[in-house]
């Protein structure tokens, strides 16, 4: 049997290993936490990403996933700047990270081996196979180790690799039921708000800062805390926080291969969590390496293959990323204030564009339905 090592056991290593192990590789997955799991937050999980996990044969994301909405945007007092409830989107789904990794993980099979607590620290490869820290031998490696990616420093030492992108992000759980949903967007400042499927909601807020300063739920508070409902409520009802300052990679990427080695996920292609993608890109790596195994024979061929699908699409997601995450966090008053009226101008353009297409659609009436 073909062997694979895959490095780090987030979303994205997960689900490459369900994909090697589904072609027929015996794969060991390396992760440095002492257990598997994920952090206490939601995730956007969308379609395409959706349709590789049921593709791979990942199976209860439909019952634990709820469409994200009410959609929209809104000022920090509450006005609308686009609502947005029904433009006839393709909107992602919600979930807990945590449930999403577990569902994941409940397909490994005998073929998959999970060592944890275990640091890569070296790599190194030949025309024959992969050697990881000088003793683990394999025919592949997947490097999906993350923002700070050892495999990829080792690949290619020159690289600037992670740039901070200015703003930190706070997230957390409320067992408090917001029966609202979409972002508000300030000066500097954002917060979204998610329903989760069990009732509880997810919530995540940025702020422009150096990077590198830890905040707390009572700076959240302080910051947030005055917005429109139901913002207080479901701070009042947070217990615990995750903060992360907002990295993406450099551009132009690296090349998400070399010889019988991957870069996926965050390792490859690091963004802005601005459009709710990285961790969903991460997956369409996954089921993108299983179909290039699976049809091309030799695995370093096959690996090119991969890159050359996978590298172009996630340039333009980091990109647009950037973008978004830029006109989110304006400052200026004024700048703000033309961005806002864009918007609203947008919104307005799309729902009319999309109410036009449902009239276009609806049946023309007959004797039984006028
Ligand atoms: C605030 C925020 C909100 C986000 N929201 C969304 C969203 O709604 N939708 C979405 O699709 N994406 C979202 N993302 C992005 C998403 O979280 C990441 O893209 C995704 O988790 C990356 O998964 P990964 O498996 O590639 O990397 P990671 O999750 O970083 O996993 C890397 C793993 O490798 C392990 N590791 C690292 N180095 C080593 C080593 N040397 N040896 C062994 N193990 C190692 C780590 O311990 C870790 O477990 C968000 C990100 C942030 C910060």
């Amino acid at each position: 049997m073909r062997t694979a090592i895959v490095v780090g056991a987030g979303i994205g290593g997960v689900t490459a290993a369900v994909a090697l192990q589904r072609c027929g590789w015996e794969v060991t997955v390396l992760e440095r936490a002492a257990e598997l799991g994920e952090v206490g937050a939601g995730i956007s999980l969308w379609p395409a990403a959706a349709a590789v996990l049921s593709e791979l044969g990942v199976k209860g994301v439909d019952q634990a996933a709820v469409p994200s909405g009410p959609f929209g945007l809104r000022k920090p007092n509450g006005r609308w700047v686009v609502a947005a409830p029904d433009l006839g989107l393709d909107l992602p789904v919600m979930i807990h990270r945590a449930q999403l990794h577990d569902l994941i993980t409940a397909e490994f099979g005998p073929a998959v081996t999970v060592r944890t607590g275990y640091t890569v620290e070296t790599v190194t490869q030949d025309d024959t196979g992969v050697l990881v820290n000088g003793s683990l031998r394999a025919d592949l490696l997947i490097a999906a180790d993350g923002l700070r990616s050892v495999v990829r420093t080792a690949l290619y030492p020159q690289y600037a690799g992670p740039q901070y992108s200015g703003s930190t992000a706070y997230r957390g759980i409320t067992e408090t039921k917001a029966n609202d949903g979409g972002e508000t967007w300030g000066s500097a400042e954002r917060f979204g708000i998610a329903q989760l499927i069990d009732g509880r909601t997810y919530w995540y807020a940025t702020h422009n800062q150096p990077a590198g300063q830890s905040g707390d739920l009572a700076e959240v508070i302080r910051k947030y805390g005055n917005w429109h409902d139901p913002i207080p409520a479901l701070l009042a009802t947070t217990q615990t926080v995750l903060q992360n300052d907002i990295y993406d990679l450099a551009l132009p990427l690296v090349p998400f291969a070399a010889g019988r080695i991957a870069l996926l996920g965050d390792a490859a292609h690091a963004m802005t969590p601005n459009l709710g993608r990285g961790a969903c890109t991460a997956i369409e790596d996954a089921g993108a390496l299983a179909r290039h195994l699976t049809s091309t024979p030799d695995p370093v061929t096959a690996l090119t293959q991969y890159d050359a699908a996978r590298r172009p699409a996630a340039t333009q997601l980091v990109k647009r990323s950037r973008q978004i995450g830029r006109l989110g966090q304006l400052e200026n008053p004024l700048a703000i204030g033309v961005r806002d009226a864009l918007m609203w101008l947008g919104g307005t353009a799309v729902r009319g564009a999309a109410a036009l297409t449902k009239s276009r659609r609806a049946p023309k009436p007959t004797p039984s339905n006028r």
